[in-house]
């Protein structure tokens, strides 16, 4: 059996297109399907459209969250329920094409444990500020990082039911799938897919939601930024202590008055860095305070199977 994950947030117009899309993408496709949606906390239809599809469709059910949780706690869920032999995440909004199952699913058969889609183009239905962004994230990830992230890999994949497994005992707090996917190791797979324009509907993802993924993805796989901290300051300190002699010598010479703007420069320069330094701290403190409480990472609400499973 193969499973499909789908995290929905404010989908409702894509839900039905999408369903069957998938429907008849798997239809010739020999294994038995499982389509699983996990209902985003979202505020609009979606819920209704989804319970629709899985009265309709044999092989559809749901799970909805009691509020926002985020799409990488939805994907958890679904991997924490998904009984598949592999599972295939793919999202709402006709984005990651169905034609790609029966790809990834070849891939699989040939004994890949991972099989990665990646985009071939980036530009489409991407802001500049957006392409942008996340080139200049995924080289200072891989920079920062001690995992070798693909860019341009987004949520969509095929894991064999081994990786799921270890991603259910995985219980960080802050997750980045593809950080984790990427750390497990496996035979992996990567195939190319057009990434096509979001079909209803805005992007889930607003500036500070992406910045906030990004910052958990930087801090949940190294503690080099707290190297770098530690580089940097040692750096200045030294430039500090060169600085030392000259302001002596200045003082005996009996010019010490002088130098108003460079104390000023300096001080907001230092100020700027220690706050970042303190912040790159904090993060890691945050990330300890909220792993140590060991809250879920999700709740749910409701589980639907269709009366006639
Ligand atoms: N999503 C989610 N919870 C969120 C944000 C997004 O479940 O808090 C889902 C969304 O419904 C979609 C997928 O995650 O199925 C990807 O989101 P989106 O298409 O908005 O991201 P983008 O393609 O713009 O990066
Ligand atoms: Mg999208």
């Amino acid at each position: 059996m193969i499973s499909i994950i789908i995290p929905v947030y404010n989908e409702e117009q894509n839900i039905p297109n999408l369903v069957e899309k998938i429907q008849d993408s798997i239809s010739l496709i020999p294994y038995n399907f499982e389509l699983l949606v996990i209902n985003d906390g979202s505020s609009d239809n979606s819920i209704s459209e989804i319970r629709k599809i899985c009265n309709y469709y044999r092989n559809c059910y749901f799970i909805s969250f009691s509020r926002n949780f985020g799409q990488q706690n939805a994907l958890l869920a679904g991997y924490d329920y998904a009984k598949g032999d592999a599972v295939i995440t793919m999202d709402a909004d006709l984005q990651n094409p169905p034609e790609m199952i029966a790809h990834m699913i070849k891939k699989w058969e040939l004994g890949y444990e991972i099989v990665l889609c990646k985009r071939k183009r980036i530009k489409q239905d991407k802001t500049v500020l957006k392409g942008l962004t996340s080139k200049i994230f995924y080289k200072i990830l891989r920079f920062l990082s001690d995992v070798n992230i693909e860019s341009n890999s987004p949520d969509f994949r095929l894991l064999d039911s081994r990786v799921v497994q270890i991603i259910r005992q995985i219980q960080d707090y802050d997750v980045f799938l593809r950080g984790i996917i990427s750390w497990v190791g496996f035979q992996r797979a990567t195939i190319y897919y057009d990434h096509g324009l979001r079909l209803y509907g805005q992007t889930k993802y607003s500036f500070l939601k992406m910045a906030n993924l990004a910052i958990a993805g930087l801090t949940s796989f190294s503690v080099k930024p707290l190297y770098i901290a530690i580089y940097l300051g040692l750096f200045f300190s030294i430039i500090g202590l060169l600085y030392v002699p000259y302001v002596i010598i200045s003082y005996l010479n009996g010019g010490s008055v002088d130098g108003w703007s460079s104390l000023i420069i300096t001080i907001a320069f230092f100020g700027g860095v220690q706050l970042l330094i303190l912040g790159i701290m904090g993060v890691y403190i945050g990330k300890i305070f909220m792993q140590g409480k060991g809250r879920p990472r999700y709740v749910i609400k409701e589980v639907y199977y269709p009366t006639h499973l």
